[in-house]
């Protein structure tokens, strides 16, 4: 597994030096805005710790951030209203995940039928 790089842009994010359109933030987690949205509503949402993937994360963090992170991005579908009508929740985990940035962050995808779970190409 690649260690967790500290420049990546989203942990320039969680320390303030680059801005982003927050939602919400608590003691576990942040989310934002994604700046090249792919659907109506795209959100990430990322857990406040240096956590490469979801699978580093979930083998490696402690319980207490594993829950509150979890417990924040449900808090986050909720208040903007993803359950209404449904949403689909994306993690892409390294080369063949098509993960771009390093530090673990869920996707947040609504507000439109999505369609099918992958592209056909
Ligand atoms: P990945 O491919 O790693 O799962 O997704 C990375 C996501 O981060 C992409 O959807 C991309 O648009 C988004 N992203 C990359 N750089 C920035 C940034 O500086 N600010 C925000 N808000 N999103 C970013």
């Amino acid at each position: 597994m690649m260690s967790y790089d500290p420049e990546n842009i989203f942990a320039r994010i969680l320390r303030g030096e680059i801005p982003c359109r927050k939602i919400y933030e608590d003691d576990f987690a942040l989310a934002f805005h994604d700046i090249h949205p792919q659907a109506p509503i795209h959100v990430l949402v990322i857990p406040k710790g240096p956590y490469v993937s979801l699978t580093d994360f979930c083998g490696e963090a402690p319980a207490e951030l594993i829950a509150g992170y979890f417990r924040a991005v449900g808090i986050v579908a909720n208040e903007l209203g993803l359950n209404d009508e449904g949403f689909r929740a994306l993690f892409n985990v390294g080369a063949h995940g098509g993960q771009e940035v390093p530090h673990l962050h869920v996707h947040l995808l609504g507000g439109k039928r999505l369609g099918p779970m992958l592209t056909k190409s």
